[in-house]
């Protein structure tokens, strides 16, 4: 595979052993997640599968930001306090992700459950002289000293003086103005949200960053081959969880890191602090939904509007219009005991396209791919052997599975002889025009589970639950 490597700016061939690791910056639990956030998790999901495809055996880490600024002030404003904020949205965000089908990481580990370990990794900074403390109202605070990093802006890319200046919030207390916080000593919201930790350096909690190097390396040691997010993580988080693991390690703490690109709204990006964005939970039809986010290339910004949303729509329903019809036809053939010579149709070509496109992750390519797959069946369906209609159900749901669409699909199955019997009678007594016994007979078999459909070539049938 070949994929765009944020450390080293460039495609890369990637060089992979049979196991992968892969971790990916879970949300914060403050708020309901929007479709800016489901595109990184749909893509990284999307790559989990092909990898697993390829036949790796993939270790997949998203970690829950359970504790942090966001959290604290939302608890203080509904008097409640971190943990019962977090618990709601980590549970609405599960239930988002499931609607988008996308699979559970193997470890989700949530910060509040590896203070420990935090705590001990602040500890090692300081002792390998990375970091200090400060002492504050309530204890003291730790940074992070990044002049001490030889190496820091590397994945970002920035220099000295834009990271100079992108600090924002000075402290005097600080030795340099780009270090940033490991451990915060705790504030009276921080008590009052029950969010504070008992450490060397008192009461407190840990900075944002330090919790990925934390769990990174505790689920997946260090190095590990995938690093991913959004791409408005790559500074300051990443460059912070970089430095961080690689001080603590000594060597390069990830091989790859990838990133996406936002979900725009009129060329703008969807995020909460514009108040421009759509709610997973808000959206209808999670499939279509996920279909929509693979439409544009993950290195590529994804603009949402309705017109966009409806051609997503259009695409999903022909192509799961297609499922139906190359199933519906394998049964009919199966049922009735019938095969054609057949057309010589060399599904595989599409197979190989597919994964000429996947290999670099390009997932709008694999989408036309599978569309003109689509409409090879469409166009081939009565003419096609049994042996062709299988081989392209094969090729689709490999596609659809590795994309990760059409999951609730369950195969029309062959009919037997007592309902066969039924849908031949009702052909005769539609012949016969005898339309009322034919209705008759199409509600008895309705209550059976099967649909009837009449097609210009015969009566076809699917299940009721698709
Ligand atoms: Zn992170």
């Amino acid at each position: 595979m070949r994929l765009y490597n944020t450390l080293t700016k460039r495609f890369e061939e990637l060089k992979l052993g049979k196991t992968v690791k892969m971790y990916v910056c879970g949300i914060t639990a403050y708020d309901y997640s929007h479709i800016g956030h489901a595109r990184t998790f749909v893509f990284f999901d999307v790559l989990r599968r092909y990898l697993e495809y390829k036949g790796h055996n993939v270790i997949y880490v998203q970690n829950f930001t359970d504790v942090d600024d966001k959290i604290v002030r939302r608890a203080v404003e509904e008097g409640k306090t971190q943990g019962e904020i977090s618990r709601i949205f980590i549970s609405e965000f599960l239930r988002d992700m499931s609607k988008l089908n996308v699979r559970r990481p193997n470890y989700m580990p949530k910060v509040t459950d590896h203070i420990r370990d935090i705590i001990n990794y602040v500890e090692r900074l300081i002792e390998l002289g990375y970091a200090y403390e400060v002492e504050d109202e309530h204890g003291c605070d730790v940074y992070f000293h990044v002049p001490s990093f030889e190496g820091y802006g590397k994945l970002s890319g920035m220099s000295l003086d834009e990271l100079n200046r992108h600090r924002i919030e000075p402290n005097p207390k600080k030795r340099d103005v780009k270090d940033f916080a490991l451990w915060k000593s705790a504030k009276d919201e921080d008590f009052k949200a029950n969010a504070v930790f008992d450490s060397p350096w008192g009461y407190g909690r840990p900075g944002w960053h330090i919790e990925c190097s934390v769990l990174s390396s505790k689920y997946l040691g260090v190095p590990f081959e995938i690093h991913g997010g959004g791409r408005d993580l790559i500074f300051p988080h990443h460059e912070n969880e970089r430095a961080q693991s690689f001080a603590i390690f000594g060597v390069e703490p990830v091989k790859y890191w990838i990133h996406c690109d936002f979900v725009t709204i009129g060329g703008e990006k969807m995020s909460k602090s514009l108040g421009n964005i759509v709610r997973i939970r808000d959206f209808p039809d999670g499939e279509v939904l996920r279909y929509f986010l693979l439409t544009a290339f993950y290195r590529s910004p994804l603009d949402y509007s309705e017109s966009s949303i409806e051609r997503a729509r259009r695409s999903y329903n022909y192509l799961r219009n297609t499922l139906l019809n190359l199933d519906m036809e394998i049964s009919a053939l199966r049922t009735f005991g019938i095969d054609r010579d057949g057309v010589g149709f060399d599904a595989l070509r599409h197979l190989r396209d597919f994964e000429l496109a996947m290999d670099s992750m390009n997932t709008p390519n694999a989408l036309s791919i599978f569309h003109s797959l689509a409409r090879d069946v469409n166009r081939n369906l009565y003419v096609m052997s049994l042996s062709e209609l299988e081989e392209c159900f094969r090729i689709f749901t490999t596609f659809s599975s590795i994309l990760g669409l059409f999951e609730g699909y369950e195969r029309i199955p062959t009919l037997p002889k007592d309902i066969l019997e039924l849908v031949k009678e009702r052909e005769v007594a539609r012949m016969e025009k005898d339309f009322e016994r034919a209705d008759r007979i199409r509600e008895k078999l309705k209550e059976r589970g099967i649909i009837l459909i009449d097609t210009p070539k015969g009566t076809r049938w699917m299940t009721k639950h698709f």
